[in-house]
């Protein structure tokens, strides 16, 4: 079993709309510390299955931990979805899930920018966690761009018209209803989105939404490179099974690697990882990814999609030089600060110095 998985008591289920509920969680004294978190951040549950034994997805966290004080994250059933209708069809309050510790990197670094957030349907959850907090941490302005099919279906409406109402300089929502002006365009959301366009932007929500907002930005001249994004779809991996062991990637130009536990075979690369509190040296074979070799070691990294997808393995690179095969979510800024994803990581340098440390 995962380390970082825990059985959590569900406190109460809410109703959001007609097809999305709330789960809020009760965190036992001694978990709190490793189910803090920040917003933007996820939970990955654990959904029993006879055909799999289980599934696991990711649902993110609608509570902020500035203003909740119990963690919650909101769910949308999927239609003909297995898990979604799982978990809104059978959880209720004092039913038991396994969860994975709070992981992702959808979160701002900082309180006092001005935020242009845009989500769509149960895109909305990490954004809500964002914006209340943003509200109460910061001074910064906030313009939530939020797609839904109807009226019925916003969640969060009432509590989003509340934050309105309570900073009216601050706060504007832009609700747009598919019921009134057919599936969110390019050029629509261009234009709801031009006044805002320098601000620091965040969009959330399935992936047909969210490269309909990046072509959205990309007519304003916004670089791809500076957009957070998290896009909601399945785990193809389950976090909850033991690891899978990885191929190295081939490039035929490769020296042959070294099992783990034992001195790296020639060409292989050094590096010195610090995580959780030790420090491990290991040899770092020249095709293989940084998390794989941390998992090759029984060394609990955290991870979660491993698809470059969910930030979950962010990591920094003090010393040497590191590529990655795929990065979905590592901004220009980010990389800037010298930030990696391990599941997607490769050495460059003879002599590296990783930390998690994010
Ligand atoms: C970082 C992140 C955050 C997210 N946050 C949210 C959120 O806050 N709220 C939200 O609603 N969604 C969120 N999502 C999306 C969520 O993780 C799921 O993708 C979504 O709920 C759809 O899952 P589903 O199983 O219902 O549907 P699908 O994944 O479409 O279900 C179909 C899949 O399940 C398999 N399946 C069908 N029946 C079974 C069975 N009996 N046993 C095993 N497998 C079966 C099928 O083979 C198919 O692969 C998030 C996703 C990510 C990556």
């Amino acid at each position: 079993m995962n380390p970082r998985a825990h059985r959590l008591e569900v406190y109460e289920v809410v109703g959001e709309t007609a097809e999305a509920v709330s789960l809020v969680f009760e965190i036992p004294a001694g978990l709190v510390s490793r189910f803090e978190y920040t917003p933007g951040q996820f939970l990955t549950v654990r959904v029993p299955s006879a055909r799999t034994g289980s599934v696991a997805r990711c649902y993110s966290l609608s509570s902020s931990p500035h203003c909740d004080d119990r963690l919650a994250v909101t769910i949308k059933r999927t239609p003909l979805g297995y898990a979604s209708n799982w978990l809104c069809d059978n959880v209720t309050a004092g039913s038991l899930l396994t969860v994975l510790e709070p992981a992702g990197n959808f979160s701002p670094r900082a309180w006092n920018r001005d935020l242009l957030l845009c989500a769509a349907g149960s895109g909305i959850t990490p954004v809500m966690s964002i914006l209340k907090s943003a509200l109460a941490r910061g001074r910064g302005k906030i313009t939530l761009v939020y797609a839904n099919r109807d009226r019925a279906s916003i969640i969060f409406a009432r509590q989003l018209q509340q934050l309105v109402q309570r900073y009216p300089r601050r706060l504007t929502v832009l609700h747009w209803l598919e019921s009134e002006r057919g599936a969110p365009t390019a050029p629509g959301l261009a234009t709801w989105m031009r006044p805002y366009r320098t601000w620091d932007i965040y969009l959330c929500g399935p992936p047909g939404f969210t490269l309909v907002a990046k072509r959205g930005l990309a007519q304003l001249r916004v670089s791809e490179r500076v957009i957070r994004q998290e896009e909601y779809r399945s785990l193809t991996d389950n976090p909850f099974e033991p690891p899978t062991p990885a191929s190295p990637i081939a490039t035929g130009t490769l020296a042959p690697t070294a099992p783990p536990g034992v001195a790296g075979a020639a060409g292989d690369a050094t590096v010195r990882v610090e995580i959780d509190g030790a420090t491990h040296t290991l040899p770092w074979p020249r095709g293989k990814k940084l998390l794989d070799v941390l998992l090759d070691h029984g060394i609990d990294a955290p991870y979660v999609c491993r698809e470059s997808a969910c930030g979950t393995c962010v990591c920094r690179v003090a010393r040497g030089r590191t590529r990655m095969l795929v990065n979905e979510c590592l901004i220009d800024e980010e990389l800037e600060m010298g930030l990696t994803l391990a599941c997607q990581t490769l050495p460059e340098s003879d002599d590296l110095h990783i930390a998690f440390d994010q």
